[in-house]
């Protein structure tokens, strides 16, 4: 079932968001080479609290971390630990916080030092995909409007869209109906209304789009080791535009 929130909410989940997007604006200054994932980890659950939120992975079925961080071709899901952070690599840093019962979820990839222009161009575009898939969420619009935009943007550079995970609702739960693939056919799809708020969040590969899980149980990589980057943002449909919640 999808559940429509009143403008009420949706400032609720403003804020649940702006924890979000503070951490992925103070965490930059922490991405290095020789930084452990794990110090990522404990920086992003300090703000969260500092906010007054709650880190919503932690926990969740069994999850141990405050971040999901996925390194290079980690796709999403990697579990924060000893691994320490090399010059060249690219780190997806995916964070959700619950503020007052409301979730806001965003992820981001960041350089770590100077980075190759193939790897760049990854970011650039999977941040793009994203902005794209933005701007497809118009009241009148339907869902897969924005899934199409986000692949023709991925797929126009090259690159590949990972089908086995996919956006989804947010609100009071982390994963809400509907799901919303970063693939498909535009005008297809539920009729996009106010209230509906939705994490948009295209995972974007180098090479091939297939990935397999590692033996933790959690983190997906590309089947063929390449790179592969994704950003992620919670949104609000209105009748005015998007409202994008986790960028401050
Ligand atoms: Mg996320
Ligand atoms: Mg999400």
């Amino acid at each position: 079932m999808v559940i429509l929130k009143s403008g009420a909410e949706i400032k609720k989940m403003a804020v649940a968001g702006a924890v979000v997007g503070t951490v992925h604006r103070e965490i930059v200054e922490q991405i290095k080479p020789g930084v452990t994932t794990a110090e990522l980890d404990q920086f992003a659950e300090k703000l969260i609290r500092k906010q007054g939120g709650t880190p919503a992975f932690k926990g969740y079925r069994g999850f141990k971390g405050t971040l999901c961080i996925s390194v290079n071709d980690e796709v999403v899901h990697g579990i924060p630990g000893d691994r320490v952070l090399e010059e060249g690599d690219i780190v997806s840093l995916d964070c959700g916080a619950i503020v007052d019962g409301y979730f806001g979820d965003a992820a981001r990839t960041f350089p770590v030092g100077k980075i190759s222009a193939q790897a760049q161009k990854l970011i650039d575009v999977t941040s793009q995909s994203l902005n794209d898939g933005i701007e497809q969420m118009l009241v009148g619009n339907r869902l897969h409007d924005i899934s199409a935009a986000v692949q023709n943007c991925a797929e126009k550079a090259g690159f590949t869209v990972v089908k086995d995970f996919v956006g989804h609702g947010i609100g009071r739960d982390l994963h809400e109906e509907p799901p919303v693939p970063n693939y498909g056919k535009k005008n297809t799809g539920m009729k996009l209304e106010p209230g509906l708020v939705l994490a948009i969040e295209p995972m974007i590969n180098e090479g091939t789009d297939q990935v397999r899980l590692l033996d933790d149980g959690w983190t997906a990589v590309t089947l063929d080791g390449q790179l592969s980057a994704h950003f992620e943002d919670t949104i609000a449909i209105t009748e005015e535009g998007p409202k994008i919640l986790t960028r401050v």
